[in-house]
């Protein structure tokens, strides 16, 4: 039996997380965390029966705690309780499904008590990859990739060494605005961003993938996940969805991994730690499909990935700064209160205007993380 417990329970990854473990005899909850949808979070206490659940709001928490009276399900509330449920003796394996730099303490404190990570949570090796890397390894415990491209090459890497790597071959679906130029951005609104041609998910990361942010944030990830330097990292655009990543081998053969467009796969492959068991859904019919094209990014357009990999390549503070200016550009965007084509300003200006701390440790990547929203929102 696997012990899981989930971090972001109520969202996307999270959800479709219980949808694995609910079809699974091994795979058992015994944790479950959310920010302030206790709604859902209820019905998914009287569903799985977990041990424990964290609320980020403590008045929810404390909400939930009267609603929930008639079971066995503990209830935390706040950082303190979100950090107690990632560490909970009761479990496994930690998936890190939170959305935002929130997610880095929790992860660490999972870390802290040896429980392996399946990390969907993109913030915590963006912004401090140079801490969790070097912890995983002194406690023991594997980071297993979520997301579907770090899933892709994982899964390609399978027996290989990591020395025969030669480069990691990363797809993107160059996300709902493919082909336009800048000019066509314009005046590009909320509804039209949220739109994604292939994948469904949560806000914030569907505006990242057409910013192509997101494919900035997921090269950052690589370099941390599979120790490989930028100059072997190169994203490929491939619209259909159906290669989600691939690895060049110092022979010059190339392994890619394929499937629908289907998060449901990554997420039991990470429970699992890499073994294969049955998934049922939607099978690749190649003939219905009849073509898979590529073409390369147009970064002169969508900025969110050479601004992503300059951050990436100076290191130290600035992906913090990077995210921490993209995630309050994100904000503002749903907000209506800026245009889509200022989101890359806005992390630019923050960038050039932020001095680099080589080595920064949680706290001051916590610290940095408030003080860049601030200027952000002083200015905007
Ligand atoms: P969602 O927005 O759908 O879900 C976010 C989850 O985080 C919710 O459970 C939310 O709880 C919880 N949360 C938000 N704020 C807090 C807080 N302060 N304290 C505790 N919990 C909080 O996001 P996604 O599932 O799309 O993404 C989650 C992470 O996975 C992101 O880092 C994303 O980049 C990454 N990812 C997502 C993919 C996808 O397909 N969706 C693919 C690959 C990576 P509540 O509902 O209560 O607000
Ligand atoms: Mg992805």
């Amino acid at each position: 039996m696997k012990r899981i417990a989930i971090l972001g329970s109520t969202g996307s990854i999270g959800t479709q997380t219980l949808d694995v473990i609910s079809k699974k005899e091994d795979l058992e909850v015994t944790g479950l965390a959310a920010g302030s949808n206790i709604t859902m979070l209820e019905q998914q206490i009287r569903q799985f029966h977990p041990k424990l659940a964290a609320v980020g709001d403590e008045k929810k928490a404390q909400e939930l705690r009267e609603r929930v009276a008639d079971t066995d399900c503990k209830i935390l509330g706040g950082m303190e309780g979100l950090m107690e449920m990632a560490a909970m003796e009761a479990s496994d394996i930690l998936v890190t499904a939170i959305v935002g730099m929130i997610g880095i303490r929790p992860t660490i404190a999972g870390i802290q008590a040896g429980k392996d990570i399946a990390l969907a949570n993109k913030e915590t090796l963006v912004t401090a990859g140079h801490i969790i890397m070097p912890m995983a390894k002194k406690y023991g415990v594997r980071i297993l990739p979520v997301d579907s491209e770090h899933s892709a090459i994982f899964q390609a890497l399978n027996g290989e060494s990591s020395r025969a790597v030669h480069k990691l071959l990363i797809t993107a679906s160059g996300g709902p605005f493919r082909g336009r130029k800048r000019e066509e951005l314009e005046n590009i609104q909320v509804e039209d961003a949220l739109k994604h041609p292939n994948w469904s998910m949560g806000q914030k990361i569907t505006i990242d993938s057409a910013t192509l942010v997101n494919k900035g944030l997921e090269v950052m990830e690589a370099k941390w996940l599979f120790d490989m330097d930028l100059d072997h990292i190169q994203v490929v655009v491939q619209p259909q969805s159906v290669i989600h990543s691939m690895i060049e081998f110092v022979d010059g053969g190339i392994i890619a991994q394929l499937g629908t467009p289907d998060m449901r796969l990554p997420i039991q492959y990470a429970l699992y730690g890499g073994e294969r068991r049955f998934l049922d859904g939607e099978r690749l019919d190649f003939a219905a499909l009849g073509s898979i094209t590529f073409e390369n990014p147009d970064m002169e357009t969508f900025r969110g990935l050479p601004l992503a990999m300059q951050a990436s390549r100076i290191g130290g503070s600035m992906p913090t700064v990077f995210n921490a200016a993209n995630e309050k550009a994100v904000e503002l965007f749903l907000k209506r209160k800026i245009r889509f084509l200022d989101i890359y300003t806005i992390i630019e200006e923050t960038m050039n205007a932020h001095s680099v701390i080589k080595n920064p440790g949680v706290e001051e990547i916590i610290t940095l993380e408030q003080e860049t929203y601030r200027k952000i929102e002083s200015r905007w």
